[in-house]
């Protein structure tokens, strides 16, 4: 059952999703080859709680982390180690948050120090494709216009592999609620997206194959071929002709521009976003 949420509840959120983006902003500033992720993630729990929130993760399913945080082949939902992040690391950081009853729930990826070209033009296709799922997230679109874009632009435009087997969702009072937000789908298919409805968008994208699998820690969703994988999201209410973005990563782009150690990501300013 979908729930459709009020004005006021897309306020608290947004406030929900806001406090994310600053926890991201935080990781964006700090990050670095050297530091572990168990540090970021502690660093990033301080902050929300200071903020008045709880994680939205930490013990979601037994998840034992603020943080999930995927490196290089790592697609979601890896844990915070004690491994010092490398030069070269692809790392995907999700975080969620939960106040005042609802969660908020938003990722980026980060490219530290020497990243291949191919690497990076993975982050910003990705980052883009985020963005061309968002422009289908209005009234009088169907869901499937929203996975047909994100599929469209990634697989058959820049063959990448796009992840089949973990979705977007919606969000609220539940981390995740009904509907299914595929990266993949097609053209005006799928439930009528009507005002009220909040979903997160979260294309995982792979630089090589779609498939992936579990590793041995029981979390982490690697990619079967070993290839980086990357992941965006932003939590973003349904609305007529543009889609409200709940969470915002324009603090994380201007961290990234005082961190010399991670690369930019930007989206691809050349490419009109309907699709
Ligand atoms: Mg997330
Ligand atoms: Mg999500």
């Amino acid at each position: 059952m979908i729930f459709y949420k009020t004005a006021d509840e897309i306020e608290q959120i947004r406030e929900s999703c806001l406090i994310v983006c600053k926890a991201l902003a935080h990781v964006a500033s700090r990050i670095r080859p050297g530091m572990t992720g168990e540090q970021i993630d502690r660093e990033a729990e301080a902050l929300i709680r200071d903020h008045g929130a709880d994680p939205g993760f930490k013990g979601y399913r037994g998840f034992p982390a603020t943080l999930c945080i995927s490196v290089n082949e790592g697609v979601v939902h890896g844990i915070p180690s004690k491994t010092e992040f490398r030069d070269g690391d692809v790392v995907s950081v999700d975080c969620g948050s939960f106040k005042n009853g609802f969660y908020g729930d938003s990722a980026f990826t980060f490219a530290l120090g020497e990243v291949s070209d191919e690497v990076m033009q993975l982050l910003r296709v990705t980052n883009t494709a985020l963005y061309k799922g968002i422009a289908n997230a209005i009234v009088g679109k169907r869901l499937g216009d929203i996975g047909f874009a994100v599929q469209e632009y990634c697989e058959r435009q820049h063959k990448y592999g796009v992840v089949r087997e973990l979705v977007g969702h919606g969000i609220g009072r539940n981390l995740h609620e009904a509907p299914e937000v595929p990266n993949y789908g097609k053209r005006g298919r799928g439930p009528m997206l009507k005002e009220g409805l909040v979903i997160a968008i979260e294309p995982m994208i792979n630089l090589g194959r779609k498939e992936v699998r579990q590793a041995s820690d029981g979390w982490t969703i690697i990619t079967k071929d070993k290839q980086p994988s990357a992941h965006f999201e932003h939590s973003v209410a349904v609305k007529k002709g543009n889609a409200d973005i709940l969470s915002n990563h324009e603090p994380i782009e201007a961290a990234l521009q005082s961190n010399p150690e991670v690369h930019e990501v930007g989206v691809i300013a050349t490419e009109s976003l309907e699709i």
